[in-house]
């Protein structure tokens, strides 16, 4: 047992083999792309996309003689997602060469950080769904270069290389082995996505891959205390595939074990069309690598007030938020958790509830908002009904311009044709009938023609959601249900 081991699954974490019960352990690299104009070590752009090697500087190209020289400003990023990550800031650290040779790799070596990080360890609150919140320690972020690509597929005999990524920085960030289950896992790279948004130090975009990890899986028989051998599952860019990784690589471990056998140490590639995991090659171990500090690069020392400033700009995090979402607004800790979790459904959320009932905006903003969208497989930001116009909607039967049954249908116009509310219920006609002798007519039209039931009611007090049921349908559902209850009421007596 190592200091690292503090935390033991709880029991309905166990995954149960044929012959006895297993723990899970996972931990992640995550390689987040800093938001940078140009790479790390060259003023190239670091724009995602673009003709093949149009972004390739004589640096990235690893040009004979060419110096790297530092991005002050991926240096700040790494140092804004430090302190969000409520880790150490080294004052001094070191880039080394890591070694190795890919085609996609001109240098040789790729320019990392190794002993001397220059974030260290910090930690951060996880929630996994429906779960109580855990601490996942982290360990180090450091910067480092991407590598360029390799593509396979343009001629059956040639591969072609593109260096429009070589150089692009990327902060790694290294977590303890703390997680226990697919779900802490998944809870753990969501809640760092949401950090990184929310301090704008990488765009978290996981189509073009500007966020991926690398995830270690390793299991153990329940109640031992030594660490099994794991194996990396490299590169996976989604959290579903990130669960479906984690759960078949444990299963086959376990499978392994249990048939007294041992397991490889490897670094293995997801297939999400077969749902499994495969060998990609034997892991190297860090010797491999021959680290040795880049003789390029002096060491990068920090100025205290430099970071003093950059710890003053910090902006609210995904925590903060939900914690004022809940003492401000008074939600739930589950909608203070739904709508703090990234910066766009949070802002959205509070310009409908700016001046507003905040529960019920919140409401609006989980259920009937997320649904449709969710529905329609659209983001937040591409929603047809934008948070005026969602507010507007509020308003309208706040001041009893229609009810809250016809809101809901006003609004799925909204989501449709993304017009204003005013507009939708003036064309079909749906303000609320509040004009007593309407709905004095049509409660009298009913009670002619259903006289069978009007000695039910007295006798049957349930019956009286039958009457309200059939008045609101007869006003077309624009009725005023409270005053609806109250002609009801005072027409039949009861
Ligand atoms: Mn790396």
């Amino acid at each position: 047992m190592t200091e690292l081991d503090v935390r033991s699954a709880r029991s309905d974490q166990l995954v149960a083999g044929q012959k006895s019960q297993w723990e899970i352990i996972v931990g992640l690299e995550v390689h987040a792309q800093v938001t940078s104009q140009a790479k790390l070590f060259s003023g190239a752009s670091a724009a995602y996309g673009g003709a093949p090697n149009a972004h390739v500087s004589l640096v990235d190209a690893a040009m004979p003689g060419m110096l790297p020289v530092i991005n002050r400003y991926c240096v700040e990023q790494a140092i804004r997602t430090g302190l969000g990550l409520n880790a150490e800031i080294h004052r001094v650290s070191r880039f080394d060469r890591k070694n190795y040779f890919y085609p996609d790799l001109p240098q040789g070596y790729q320019i990392s950080q190794y002993k001397s990080p220059i974030v260290g360890e910090g930690e951060i609150e996880v929630e996994p769904e429906g779960e109580d919140a855990i601490v996942i320690r982290i360990e180090r972020l450091h910067l480092e270069q991407d590598a360029g690509k390799s593509i396979h597929d343009l001629s059956p005999s040639e591969t072609f290389v593109d260096l429009n990524r070589a150089g692009v920085a990327l902060m790694e960030i290294v977590s303890r082995p703390d997680m226990r289950s697919a779900k802490e896992a998944a809870a753990y790279f969501n809640k760092l996505r949401a950090i990184v948004r929310a301090l704008g130090t990488c765009d978290g975009n996981m189509e073009e891959g500007s966020m991926r990890a690398d995830v270690n899986v390793s299991v153990r028989r329940a109640g031992t205390r030594e660490w099994g051998t794991r194996c990396e599952i490299k590169n996976v860019n989604s959290t579903r595939f990130m669960m479906a990784a984690i759960e078949y690589e444990a299963r086959r471990q376990i499978e392994i074990l249990e048939a007294g056998g041992s397991i490889d140490q490897e670094t293995r590639l997801f297939d999400p069309d077969k749902g499994e995991t495969r060998t990609m090659r034997s892991k190297e171990d860090a010797h491999d690598y021959r680290y040795f500090p880049d003789p390029d690069l002096l060491p990068l020392k920090l100025d205290e007030a430099w970071i003093a400033e950059i710890k003053a700009s910090l902006p609210e995090l995904p925590d903060a938020k939900k914690k004022r979402f809940m003492s401000e607004y008074g939600l739930s800790l589950y909608d203070a958790r739904v709508l703090s979790s990234d910066s766009e459904s949070a802002a959205y959320f509070e310009a409908v509830a700016k001046s507003r009932d905040a529960k019920q905006a919140a409401n609006w903003v989980t259920q009937e908002l997320f649904g449709a969208l969710n529905k329609k497989g659209l983001e937040l930001a591409a929603s047809p009904v934008k948070a005026e116009a969602l507010g507007a909607l509020l308003d309208l039967v706040k001041d009893g311009t229609i009810n809250g049954k016809i809101a809901k249908d006003v609004f799925a116009k909204m989501m449709e044709t993304g017009e204003a509310p005013g507009a939708i219920i003036e064309r079909e006609g749906l303000r609320q009938v509040t004009d007593t002798g309407a709905i004095e007519r049509a409660i009298d039209a009913l009670m002619a023609a259903h006289p069978d039931k009007l000695d039910d009611v007295k006798q049957n007090p349930k019956a009286f959601g039958w009457w309200v049921g059939q008045a609101m349908k007869a006003t077309g559902g624009k009725a005023n249900p409270q005053k609806v209850n109250e002609i009801l009421r005072a027409k039949l007596g009861v």
